[in-house]
């Protein structure tokens, strides 16, 4: 069986600065309780690492990020690498939290694109992922954002100054046809696709791939680059694909008559559960031992 461990694959830079921010404040703060406002970035084993260094998460899915902010009442909050909506911001600093933004360049960019063009009149429409902290952060710019799902039929505004963008970790291939079908509705309005650099080079790298048997993409299921990654491979005729926590979640019936398997992973999964899945599938046979996981060791390489 031949392994192809897909390049780029794993963790993307604002992932890891969001990471060492989150560990820099056991450093700078070490009297102080750390909580982070909702999932640094969405991997349950970057959570569970980063609570070994005293570093607690709060997070319902049901809750907005203003209304978790209800429940810290002191020390310092970490905004997460998905940005954070300037009301809430404003909130924990009148609370008297000591506020760190792990906020991604990149989303911060976006976010800044999306206000200049409200700023100048605009009426804009923002394509995400319902329930998404980033897309929540936009959206509580202001009512005249519209959001909008891929899937959803378009959004229908009267004529104006329109300005069409989206979430950073969409699909390219998504997007590509959403925008054609959007044009085509508004002619007239300016579009600006924000997909990030990390999350295009990644999926294009699994929409590269040729004669996989079986796509095994390390990653949490509330990450949606890691879906993103899971839904391209599919979509590009790899007819077995599983999206994988750990090694753990590799089942051998997967693997019959598999002969090329591709390993690759979201941007926010650890390269040490990468690692492990790969070095799992070498030489693989079906009475082969899983590796035992050391969370001690989940962040090697971002932090010493
Ligand atoms: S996936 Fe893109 S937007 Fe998200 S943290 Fe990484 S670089 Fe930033």
């Amino acid at each position: 069986m031949e392994i192809i461990k897909v390049m780029p694959r794993g963790y993307c830079k604002g992932v890891i600065r969001a990471i060492r921010m989150a560990v820099e404040c056991t450093k700078r703060y070490p009297n102080q309780p750390i909580t982070i406002l909702g999932m640094l970035v969405h991997n349950h084993y970057v959570m569970k690492a980063l609570a070994l260094h005293h570093i607690k998460m709060i997070d319902d899915p049901n809750k907005t990020r203003e209304q978790l902010l209800d429940e810290i009442t002191e020390g310092v909050v970490i905004f997460t690498a998905h940005g954070i909506a300037p009301q809430v911001l404003e909130k924990a600093q009148k609370k008297g939290l000591i506020c760190i933004d792990a906020s991604c360049p990149d989303v911060l960019k976006t976010q800044a694109l999306v206000k200049a063009k409200l700023d100048a009149g605009y009426e804009v429409i923002y394509i995400g992922k319902a329930k998404h902290p980033e897309a929540e952060a936009v959206c509580a710019l202001s009512d005249h954002i519209h959001f909008m799902e891929p899937k959803d039929p378009i959004i229908s505004l009267p004529e104006g100054k329109l300005f069409i963008t989206n979430q950073t970790t969409m699909s390219i291939y998504d997007l590509e046809a959403l925008f054609q079908k959007l044009k085509e509705y508004y002619p007239d309005a300016e579009f600006c696709e924000e997909i990030c650099n990390a999350t295009r080079i990644r999926q294009e790298a699994v929409a590269e791939l040729e004669q996989i048997d079986v796509l095994y993409v390390v990653g949490d299921r509330f990450s949606n680059n890691s879906n993103r990654l899971a839904q391209i491979g599919a979509e590009h005729g790899i007819k077995s694909v599983y999206l994988i926590d750990t090694v753990n979640d590799i089942e051998s019936n997967q693997l019959h008559d598999a002969k090329r398997v591709a390993v690759t992973a979201g941007a926010s999964t650890p390269t040490y559960l990468t690692d492990q899945v790969i070095a799992y599938l070498q030489d693989f046979r079906e009475d082969k031992q899983k590796p035992k996981l050391e969370l001690s060791a989940l962040l090697n390489g971002i932090i010493e």
